[in-house]
């Protein structure tokens, strides 16, 4: 079943590809545009509301296409492991890492008692939340040879997916890329991401929102 599931998955991504002619890099994920369009509710100019397939109630099989996406475009990236930052990300993220056969860490928001000290840590400000939290990783999850794809719910302001950069980097280690559920390209991350040379793949662009209306690229 998980054989069948993951090669109608890689055809289905092979002919979209082939009838669009553009690079992997380039393809959209054409089933999260028809959920986002159906389901997504427009709280404001600025935020998405997405809670029947990804942030509250979520669907696996969704989760496991967008793994399929993430796969195909970082699977010559020599990507040691995956990380993703708690909670919406691990949905998306342990469907990921699966396919690519790749461990994955899931950074916490808080400073943990368990994880006691041997921590990096950075502050992020929230943009949905408007406070700032402490994003942690274990040092034990971590070396300088690791080479790390983070991905994400959703790219605004580029806080989270910047924190959790220079987690891996004051390790030692490298980002490989950035792989991003929705990104709001009309908001500052995308583009800030890009300047610092971060390779950043989203599933789905949304170049404009306001109250009851979404606009996606095509
Ligand atoms: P950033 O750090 O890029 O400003 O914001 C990314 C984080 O904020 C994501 O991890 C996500 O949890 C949250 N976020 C940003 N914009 C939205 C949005 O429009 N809808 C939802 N549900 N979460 C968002």
């Amino acid at each position: 079943m998980y054989i069948l599931m993951k090669t109608l998955e890689e055809l289905k991504l092979i002919s979209q590809h082939y009838k669009r002619g553009k690079e992997w890099r380039e393809v959209l994920m054409e089933s999260l545009h028809k959920r986002i369009l159906e389901e997504g509710i427009a709280l404001s100019e600025n935020v998405l509301k997405v809670d029947s397939f990804l942030n509250h109630q979520v669907d696996p099989e969704l989760m496991y296409e967008m793994g399929t996406y993430f796969k195909k475009y970082f699977e010559n990236h020599n990507v040691t492991k995956i990380f993703t930052i708690e909670s919406s990300g691990i949905a998306p993220t342990v469907m990921t890492a699966m396919q690519m056969k790749l461990p994955m860490v899931t950074l916490k928001k808080q400073g943990s008692k368990i994880l006691n000290g041997d921590v990096y840590q950075t502050t992020v400000y929230s943009y949905t939340k408007d406070m700032n939290y402490e994003l942690t990783l274990s040092k034990k999850c971590i070396n300088k040879d690791d080479n790390i794809l983070i991905i994400d719910d959703f790219l605004a302001n580029g806080e989270a997916a910047l924190g959790a950069a220079r987690l891996v980097e004051e390790s030692g280690a490298t980002v490989a890329g950035i792989g991003i559920v929705i990104e709001k390209s009309f908001q500052k991350g995308p583009q800030m991401l890009k300047d610092k040379g971060y390779d950043v793949y989203s599933l789905a662009r949304i170049v404009k929102l306001s109250k009851g209306n979404i606009e996606i690229e095509k």
